[in-house]
Parts: C-alpha cells; structure tokens; sequence
C-alpha cells in the first residue's frame, strides 16, 4: 500500500514545463504529471482560453499558465525564464508543442513550400532547442533534471504530404541523443517519445475523414492513440529510476510501424 501510494505521487513537489500544453497531447501529459503531485506551467501559444480551462482542470495547487510562440528562440528562451520564475525553479521540460503542415511536393507552390519548411523547423526543432539549451542552463546549476521531447513515427516512416514534419522530427531526434549524451554528466536526462497518430485536433480531419479506418486499420489493435498513451510514456521517462534509458526514443504506435 505505502509503495502504491509512492508510486502514484512519484512526482510529488517537481516542476514541470509542457509546451504546447494547452489541448491534445500536453494538456493530456499536464493532467499526468499534476496527477501524481507535480506542479505544471502550460505553455501555449494563442489558445489562452484552452490553456486556462486545462489548468483549472488540474489536480493539486501552484499550475500557471504562460504565453510564449515557442518557434521564436528568443520566446523560447523566455517561457524557460518565467516558468522557473513561476514555479520557484524547474526539474522536467517537455518540449510538446508542434505544427504539421500539409505541403505535398507534387502539389505546393514554392513561397508555400518554403513557408511550409519555415514553419514546420522554427517549431517543432528550433523552438525545442531553444527550451533545451536554456532549461539545460538551469538544470546544471541545480545539478540535474529531466528533458522529454515528442517527436513522431513519421521521423522514421517518412510523411510524404509534410516531409518538413518528418525532417523536423528526424532531427527532434537526433538532437534529443546527442543531447543525452552531453547533459548525462550533469545528471540530466532526455528522451524522447514517438507516437503515431494520436486522436487530436492536429489528426481530426484525417481521421473523422475518408482515409480515417485505414488509419485505425494501420495497427493491430484496430484504433489510433490516446493522449494519455503518449503521457504515460512520457512520464516514465520523466520518472526516477529511468535515468539509465535516457537517449532512448520509445515508440507509441501501437505496432502500427516497426522499426529495427
Ligand atoms: P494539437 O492538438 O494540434 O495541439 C498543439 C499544441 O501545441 C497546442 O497547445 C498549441 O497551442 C501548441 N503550439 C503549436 N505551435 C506552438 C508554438 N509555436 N508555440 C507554442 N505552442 C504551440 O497537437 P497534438 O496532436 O497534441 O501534438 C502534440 C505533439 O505531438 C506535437 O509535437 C506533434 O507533432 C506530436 N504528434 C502528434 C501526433 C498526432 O497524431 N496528433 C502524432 C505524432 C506526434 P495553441 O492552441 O495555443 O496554438
């Protein structure tokens, strides 16, 4: 019973930046994280109305809501900033927040094209390496913490309607080991979590359309992830005793694509 009770408030007391944390996966990995004791700063972008509501949703006391355009590095920066301002310091970062454009080769004009490029690297790369880089800053000084990136199945798998998305994503890895292996000594620890398609707003066209049961017919299990799937695995990397996974990419795909 104590080691249940334990288990459950494993997050006791952290401090927890999720950024996009205003709907779908965020606020799903915010409801996670206050669940089990911790105190969450939702990011968002310009759904302040969504980010409000998530965080009075929140179990537990001391969540805060901040604005920030995250694919701005110096944005970025700042939201690491006043989110360690906000919740007296700073031991989890969870780099959520991500655009996906559809900008099929075949078909885009080149302003769009390269607009698409643009938009898609400013946010779902540049943003989160801004948030690292100054959350590892903190994180040095206090001598440890945890960074967990979302990034997606189509880094591996390719998305051919927004190849920028699986090239952001591809170095949203990439990024994510080589900073596992830098910070590790600084007893800070990154990984990453990769989910296929995930019933969301970013994924509700396709899946309320045409193509939506051969989406769900990709995997096994007959369906697409929830957003507390993607939490979950989330907070295990966030979680003490997973020190030693960190590099590690963990896929949320319900088998719908392996890779070796
Ligand atoms: P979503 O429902 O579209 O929500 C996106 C969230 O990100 C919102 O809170 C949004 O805030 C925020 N955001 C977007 N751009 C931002 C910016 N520049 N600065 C700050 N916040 C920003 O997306 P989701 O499905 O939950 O996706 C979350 C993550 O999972 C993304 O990284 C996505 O790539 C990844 N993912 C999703 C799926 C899927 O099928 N849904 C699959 C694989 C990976 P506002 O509301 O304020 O704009």
């Amino acid at each position: 019973m104590r080691r249940q009770i334990h288990q459950m408030m494993q997050f006791n007391g952290k401090r927890v930046l999720v950024t996009g944390g205003s709907r779908g996966i965020g606020a799903a990995i915010a409801r996670a994280f206050a669940g089990q004791g911790a105190r969450v700063a939702i990011n968002y972008r310009s759904g302040q109305a969504a980010a409000k509501a998530c965080v009075g949703e929140l179990t537990g006391k001391g969540h805060v809501t901040l604005q920030a355009d995250v694919s701005d590095p110096g944005q970025a920066a700042s939201l690491v900033d006043d989110a360690i301002a906000a919740l007296g310091g700073l031991d989890i970062v969870v780099n959520n927040a991500g655009v996906f454009l559809s900008h099929p080769i075949t078909s885009t004009k080149t302003d769009d094209w390269n607009m698409a490029w643009r938009q898609t690297i400013d946010t779902n790369l540049i943003g989160p390496a801004a948030v690292c880089h100054r959350a590892a800053q903190h994180m040095m000084r206090s001598r440890g913490g945890r960074i967990v990136n979302v990034s997606s199945r189509g880094a591996f798998r390719g998305e051919p309607d927004g190849p920028a998305y699986g090239a952001s994503k591809a170095g949203l890895n990439a990024m994510s080991q080589s900073l596992a292996v830098a910070l590790a000594p600084h007893n800070i620890f990154v990984g990453v979590v990769a989910p296929g398609f995930v019933e969301t707003d970013m994924a509700a066209e396709l899946l309320e359309g045409a193509e939506g049961d051969a989406i769900r017919a990709q995997s096994p299990l007959g369906r697409v992830a929830r957003p507390e799937e993607v939490a979950h695995a989330v907070l295990f990397l966030a979680s003490d005793g997973a020190e030693f996974s960190t590099g590690t990419i963990i896929d949320v795909n319900g088998a719908s694509y392996l890779r070796s």
